[in-house]
């Protein structure tokens, strides 16, 4: 059987308050650490990235910084450590545009930024288009993009086609979006924050604090019924490893996978 090659980059750890996330006084640590992740899934026709973040401290909120943090080497160094050439991207998909998952789409050079994956179709929810915000969280990269003429927006689900799709997942932001992959009997899909910690698995009322309620319930319970169906690994950008969905006497529910 096929499976799809899906490599994890992970860009940061940011400061993560449980209780100032969820509203809700933490039974556990106040605090933990958070991982960034963007992923690189290759297709037999496609080579795709779901989400480009970048640690710069001075663009971090304050809340999420972690003292004395000494990041990992940036997106594009990692690319290509595991022999991805930035050139060879043909496809760029923004979960949502949060700071934490923009940041790394452009590259200076001497006359100022330019794309840094000048041959791929970028993707970014409709809803989630704001640049006076992108100027303010400090990311304008998705400007240089679309200046480029690389940018499409996207309302609700696009079939890219060899095997690539987008799925509108709206709650975390009116844009948000996962990337689903298909290769054969293999299905995997890239799910952004529609889950930002594993405390998300165990309790389904528990949300964080700038969230759709109704929005983020429908768009996690589509993903769970998809999950299941399909047979499919699911990745997150807040949380390491394979996750499946799986159905037992109590319902639905997310477990990690081997
Ligand atoms: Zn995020």
């Amino acid at each position: 059987m096929a499976r799809l090659s899906v490599t994890p980059l992970e860009i940061a750890l940011l400061r993560f308050d449980l209780a100032a996330a969820y509203g809700r006084p933490p039974d556990l640590a106040a605090a933990v650490e958070l991982p960034v992740l963007a992923y690189h899934v290759a297709l037999p026709r496609r080579s795709v990235l779901v989400d480009a973040p970048a640690y710069v401290e001075a663009d971090t909120p304050e809340p999420y910084r972690l003292p004395g943090y000494a990041a990992p080497p940036p997106l594009l160094a990692q690319l290509r450590e595991r022999g991805i050439e930035p050139d060879e991207i043909t496809d760029v998909i923004v979960t949502h545009a949060h700071f934490d998952h923009l940041g790394s789409l452009e590259r200076a050079v001497a006359t100022g930024s330019v794309p840094a994956f000048p041959h791929a179709r970028h993707y970014l929810g409709h809803g989630d288009w704001d640049p006076a915000a992108f100027a303010a969280m400090g990311r304008q990269d998705l400007l240089t993009v679309e200046r480029a003429g690389l940018l499409e927006l996207v309302d609700g689900d696009v079939d890219l086609g060899d095997g690539l799709r987008i799925v509108a997942a709206p709650g975390e932001s009116p844009g948000h979006q996962l990337a689903r992959a298909r290769h054969e009997d293999d299905v995997v899909y890239l799910a952004g924050d529609l889950y930002h910690h594993a405390l998300e698995f165990d309790d389904p009322e528990l949300d964080v604090a700038w969230v759709d309620v109704d929005a983020m319930h429908t768009s996690k319970r589509a993903l769970l019924e998809r999950a299941e169906r399909e047979r499919a690994r699911v990745f997150f950008s807040h949380i390491r490893g394979a996750h499946r969905a799986v159905r037992d006497g109590s319902g639905l529910h997310w477990e990690r996978r081997a």
